[in-house]
């Protein structure tokens, strides 16, 4: 079998339409513009151009971009005093801060500072119990576009075996919670898993999450199943710089049913889940109905 490619480039400039038609359509009839308001502190080169990246495309699809760039010794209370300004501020209905901040700035209280309907990660622990519980809730954008691909891919998910590779608060556990809430039988696979090519094999759902360059060899994948790799890992190889994902592509494409592709799979979607989020707070925080197909 040669799996189908999964192309997240050309799904996320269809779910940038959507949220632009909605954008349009909010302006419109309602005389609102959705805000997404990033901060970022300290210049790590790579939070750099993520930035840069988000606050283009918030413009390209019609929505106000608020850049907060702060010093790398910006002292917490002034950032929390920041985000507090931004909590208060109708005009912004999403708060972004960019991660990883430098060491002296303590994540868990900055992101837990932020107004939970204005959570467009979906990092804040009551995002994170809302969608463990299985409430509305602001869903982290990687694994939301993961699962926008799937429904996509699949229609119905239901009864489906998924193994998450990865337990990590920013992709493995809500993409689990993700695809419990789609009815799939879900496992979750870790360092510490037992025969975790075992496990992968039973799955007709593998989402692998490591941080780890072409980790999942073919020979995992059971014939058929679809393979969403979330893995971005920067290698040289024959002298070149080369973006892997955690799946061996060559491999894995060749028994997998459909695979996404490192570059252009997951990566393009992370962001575009994120202005899809930033529409979905600024309908939410204004009563109005909310765009469909942009959440989980
Ligand atoms: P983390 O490092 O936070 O988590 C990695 C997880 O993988 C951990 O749960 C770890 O297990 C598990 N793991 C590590 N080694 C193994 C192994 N040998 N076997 C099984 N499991 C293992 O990473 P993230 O979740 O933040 O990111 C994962 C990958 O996804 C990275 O490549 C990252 O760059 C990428 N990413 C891509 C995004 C996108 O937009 N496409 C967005 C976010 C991340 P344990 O808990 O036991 O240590």
């Amino acid at each position: 079998m040669t799996a189908q490619i999964i192309d997240g480039k050309a799904f996320a400039a269809t779910v940038r339409e959507k949220v632009a038609g909605h954008v349009a359509r909010l302006k419109e009839e309602h005389n609102i513009t959705p805000g997404l308001a990033v901060v970022l502190v300290g210049e790590d080169p790579a939070s750099q151009v993520y930035v840069r990246s988000k606050g283009k495309q918030t413009v390209e699809v019609g929505m106000n971009s608020y850049e907060h760039k702060l010093d790398v010794d910006t002292s917490e209370a002034d950032l929390l005093a920041l985000i507090d300004q931004l909590n208060n501020d109708k005009d912004v209905h999403g708060i972004l801060v960019q991660l990883p901040l430098p060491g002296h700035l303590n994540e868990d209280l900055v992101i837990n500072s932020i107004d939970p309907a204005k959570d467009v990660d979906g990092f804040h622990i009551s995002n994170v119990g809302l969608l463990g519980t299985g409430q509305k809730s602001m869903v982290p954008c990687t694994p939301l576009g993961c699962l926008m691909m799937l429904r996509d891919h699949h229609g119905s998910l239901s009864g489906m075996d998924a193994v998450v590779i990865g337990r990590s608060n920013i992709v493995g556990k809500p993409m689990a919670q993700l695809l419990l809430g789609d009815s799939c039988t879900v496992t979750i696979a870790h360092s510490r898993t037992k025969d975790l090519p075992d496990v992968v094999r039973r799955a007709d759902i593998v989402v692998a999450a490591v941080g780890r360059p072409e980790m999942v060899p073919g020979d995992w994948i059971k014939e058929g199943a679809t393979v969403i790799d979330v893995g971005i890992n920067r290698i040289e190889r024959d002298g070149k710089n080369k973006l892997v994902g955690d799946v061996d592509y060559a491999s894995c494409a060749e028994v997998a049913g459909a695979i996404t592709p490192v570059p252009g799979g997951v990566g393009p979607m992370t962001i575009a889940c994120l202005l899809a989020n930033t529409v979905t707070a600024c309908c939410r925080a204004n009563a109005l109905a909310e765009p469909e197909g942009l959440t989980a």
